[in-house]
């Protein structure tokens, strides 16, 4: 038995399936500040909570969620619902990024399938579309819709993730990009035999 797997821990694992191993696996703390990106993005999320609480409602439902632990009976796993709107009959995921890169990258789409899935379980209404912004210098909205692909992507996702955990066995990765700013790169070989300091 394994604590239920938390959807961060997948976007991760979709990002670098090595993190799953050195985090849960290692027990291996992440130095987030050196991770400038994922550090800014959430303070970016907890302005937006306190100052932006009226946002949408003119346009989609009346009531908004912030901020929302839930947890998945059917899949076992746990996630934050940051922003969500509800509506008579679907509700509206809302994913800020503090980004311009405004491209819904496969970690994006883990995300929105998870989330997607914790809301219809709790809540017992459809997501059938997110609404993903990204705002650094420009602001640019995406509309993805939440299917059955983006379902089962997330789920499949979920499942390798869980794999890793459950075997402690080193996933296979390959260096690139993703290696130069990661919080692992001094203990993992992929990173530290690619490149100096
Ligand atoms: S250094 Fe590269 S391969 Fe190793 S965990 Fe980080 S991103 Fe993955």
């Amino acid at each position: 038995m394994i604590n239920p797997i938390n959807v961060t821990t997948v976007v991760e694992h979709v990002f670098c399936p090595k993190f799953t191993y050195y985090s849960c696996v290692l027990g291996l703390q992440q130095y987030e500040e050196k991770r400038g990106t994922v550090y800014a993005g959430r303070k970016f999320h907890a302005r937006h909570e306190k100052t932006n609480t009226t946002y949408l409602r003119k346009n989609f439902g009346n009531e908004k969620i912030l901020g929302l632990k839930m947890y998945s009976k059917t899949y076992d796993f746990v996630g934050i619902v940051d922003e969500a709107v509800i509506s008579d009959d679907e509700i509206l995921l809302v994913e800020r990024k503090y980004s311009d890169y405004n491209q819904v990258s496969p970690t994006i789409k883990v995300q929105i399938g998870l989330l997607s899935i914790l809301l219809e379980e709790n809540l017992g209404k459809p997501v059938r579309r997110s609404l993903v912004i990204f705002s650094k210098d420009k602001r640019t909205e995406i509309t993805v819709t939440v299917d059955d692909e983006v379902r089962n992507f997330a789920l499949d996702m979920l499942n390798e993730a869980r794999k890793v955990i459950l075997s402690g066995i080193s996933p296979k990765s390959q260096y690139d990009g993703r290696c130069v700013n990661c919080c692992y790169r001094k203990v993992c070989p992929v990173g530290s035999l690619n490149m100096a300091g």
